[in-house]
């Protein structure tokens, strides 16, 4: 971690490349087959930032992170990237600033309770709840011309605690850079959508990229947030909406006026992922990939270096087993990524250049990022969930010695809030993993190609204020996260053993049941939620009819008619609920196959059909993917796991079927849920092929 860290090393940059040489190096000195290959990406980096007020009173930003005499890498200025927001659009804009909270579509909502509109201004929304891509992307739906992103302190600054370098929290100058592109859409290089960043790829037009932002954005530190939100004035922002700064919070608009002005050099620039791979000696085409980015904002001790650390343990050990002459059945390829904080750009340029390969053979992909103290946290291919929670019983926990599934485990019934919930936590003998949207280079694999994948690391017990900033470094890392090294030496054990017994296993350790079990829970919550938004439209209507918003209004305040919102209809979920049914079905018939197979006495699966029964195991997640993707998002194909157009990371399950009646588009209720069905059909189909094949021919 100190060598990787020890200096500004994001993608385009020399030390980028020389971390990627030496990675390489390392894997070729444990004896594997480790190249370079790299991708032409577009990579925008500021030539020009100005931020100033220039009403009511004179303010110019500072725009700039100070360097800490206790922290040796923070002063390393010359080599840091800006403060800025990856592909925002460039932009000179002068308007009147409104605060809109978090900036999420809810806000907005709240906004124009108070009869505030957006339109023509610039607004400042602070950093929290969700993808930072979505809040330049709904302000400018409703009409904003720029945005600023500021840290307030109650999230990660003093008032979270002690500010860096006394505690782990956000000093008044730091700042969290970060992409904004619209991943909900597609992750990778903007110019090369589905297609790998080659050199002979067709790029689109710069100006036919749909991921760039609309309006220019830019991130400021509190410091900077603090003049420009103390010079609003207008109603007194809601309770919730209030942060730790010594102001009272207002929203605007005005009489604070911002000059914004943003100019970047749009280079391409190559993003240089490292790729090693140990042959396997049964199966050689099938693989096990592995893989944690390398690049970084900055020095990145943090994100991404203490989950890579980890990887090359990994790496290093299975290097070791080959040295004494033990090869895996299956071939492992460890990958280091270039270019995950851009947008995932190394891995989905990897991904979409070996789609095909990719598809016939990989069998999982095992993402790692940043790693700390605290309970191991899993998400991602539920049929992968009984193999994570056999792991995860063999790992101990470095601090508590306990072993971290029954950490994990308790920690959820700790965590859960109602009864109900605490109930089914405590029956849970394995572990739960969560459903993945997006935030890491687990997305191409997953969502774009449908590759069981898992996303893995320890997490829950580190506080900071870091993230993106040149203070994520090692300075920070060893005093106030893992500093001994140890959740790293548990993170490696945990994706060490998951990618042996995948490599090793001679049927793969694939188990349906728990996808069959969370199948039926997001069925029936897509269900409760149509239900709600039907109680709600009715309750709202019966308030109009009342008259009550207006006559519990503060006459002495705008008042602002609520809109008549029309009723919402009933929808047809039986095919959803039929096929929930056949993946439970199917799942059960399975896991009975599969015990027989192995029972005392059954007769051994001869070769020929092992590889087939093999091939259909590692085709269920592709069977849960649909050739033309989500409704108006065709990248992301897999029908149960997106990350929303609205959230970014935050995973919406379901995601056709969810997202219509979030979104209130009625008449594409039953053709999403229908759609959902057949493609889930299709699943259920595929688990019962591979059944046939463990069965022995009657
Ligand atoms: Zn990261």
């Amino acid at each position: 971690m100190r060598r990787l860290a020890s200096a500004p090393h994001h993608l385009g940059s020399a030390e980028g490349a020389r971390n990627a040489e030496w990675i390489r190096a390392r894997f070729q000195e444990w004896g594997f087959d480790a190249r370079i290959e790299s991708f032409d990406v577009l990579f925008p980096t500021p030539k020009q930032r100005v931020l100033e007020l220039v009403a009511p009173f004179a303010f110019r930003a500072a725009l700039a992170e100070t360097p800490l005499r206790e922290d040796p890498t923070s002063g390393q200025t010359a080599q840091q990237l800006p403060t800025y927001n990856a592909y925002s659009i460039d932009g000179d804009v002068t308007a009147p600033l409104v605060y809109v909270n978090y900036g999420v579509p809810e806000d907005y909502e709240e906004l124009e309770k108070l009869g505030v509109d957006v339109r023509g201004k610039i607004v400042i929304a602070r950093y929290g709840e969700g993808w930072r891509g979505i809040k330049p992307k709904v302000a400018s739906e409703r009409g904003a011309v720029g945005c600023l992103i500021y840290s307030d302190p109650r999230e990660d600054g003093y008032f979270a605690g002690d500010v860096y370098p006394k505690g782990p929290f956000r000093p008044e100058q730091g700042v969290q850079r970060g992409s904004v592109a619209d991943m909900p859409l597609y992750s990778g290089d903007p110019l090369t959508p589905g297609v790998g960043a080659t050199p002979e790829a067709k790029r689109l037009e710069r100006g036919a990229a749909q991921t760039l932002t609309k309006i220019p954005v830019l991130p400021i530190s509190y410091a900077d947030a603090r003049p420009l939100l103390s010079a609003l004035s207008g109603p007194v922002a809601p309770e919730k909406w209030r942060g730790a700064l010594p102001i009272t919070y207002r929203i605007g608009p005005g009489p604070a006026t911002v000059h914004l002005k943003l100019v970047f050099d749009w280079r391409l620039v190559p993003a240089r992922d490292v790729v090693a791979r140990i042959t396997g000696s049964v199966w050689p085409d099938e693989w096990i990939v592995r893989g944690n980015h390398h690049d970084a904002w900055v020095n990145g001790a943090q994100d991404p270096i203490s989950g890579l650390v980890a990887m090359l343990e990994e790496a290093r050990a299975v290097g070791a087993l080959v040295e004494r002459g033990w090869r895996p059945k299956r071939t492992i390829v460890f990958c280091a990524w270039d270019g995950e904080e851009q947008g995932l750009l190394g891995s989905t340029e990897w991904a979409e250049t070996h789609a095909a390969e990719l598809s016939e053979k990989a069998v999982a992909y095992i993402n790692s990022d940043t790693n700390g103290r605290g309970f191991l946290s899993v998400g991602g291919s539920h049929s992968l969930e009984t193999l994570t929670g056999a792991v995860a019983a063999e790992v101990e926990d470095p601090e508590k010695k306990i072993n971290a599934l029954t950490r994990a485990r308790l920690k959820r019934i700790a965590d859960a809030t109602k009864p109900e919930e605490r109930r089914r936590a405590r029956e849970r003998a394995g572990i739960r993993i969560e459903a993945l949207g997006s935030g890491s280079d687990f997305t191409p694999f997953l969502q774009h190609l449908g590759i069981a994948s898992l996303n893995i690391g320890f997490d829950g017990e580190d506080d900071g204020g870091i993230y993106h900033s040149i203070y994520d470094d090692f300075n920070w890392y060893s005093h106030f996260s893992d500093s001994d090294f140890s959740y790293a030496r548990a993170l490696a054990q945990a994706g060490g053993l998951l990618t042996l017994r995948l490599a090793d296993a001679d049927v793969l350790p694939f188990d349906f049941s728990p996808v069959a079990e969370v199948v039926a829970q997001y069925v029936k919550e897509v269900s409760e939620l149509a239900d709600a938004k039907r109680q709600e439209a009715e309750e709202r209507s019966r308030q109009v009819e009342e008259n009550l918003p207006w006559a519990v209004a503060d006459p002495r305040k705008p008042f602002v008619a609520p809109k008549p919102e029309s009723a919402v209809p009933h929808f047809d979920f039986s095919p959803l609920q039929n096929a929930s049914d056949a993946l439970t079905a199917a799942a059960e018939a399975y896991a009975r196959a599969f015990e027989a197979a192995f029972a005392p006495g059954a007769p051994k699966i001869p070769p020929e059909r092992l590889k087939r029964l093999n091939a259909e195991l590692r085709g269920f997640e592709r069977s849960l993917t649909s050739d033309s993707g989500l409704p108006g998002r065709p990248w992301y194909r897999h029908v149960v796991y997106a990350p929303g157009a609205y959230t970014g990371y935050a995973v919406k399950t379901l995601p056709a079927v969810r997202e219509a009646i979030e979104q209130r588009r009625w008449n594409e209720v039953n053709t999403a849920s229908g759609a959902t069905a057949a493609v889930l059909q299709k699943a259920a189909g595929q688990i019962r092929e591979a059944t046939k094949l463990l069965t022995p021919a009657q």
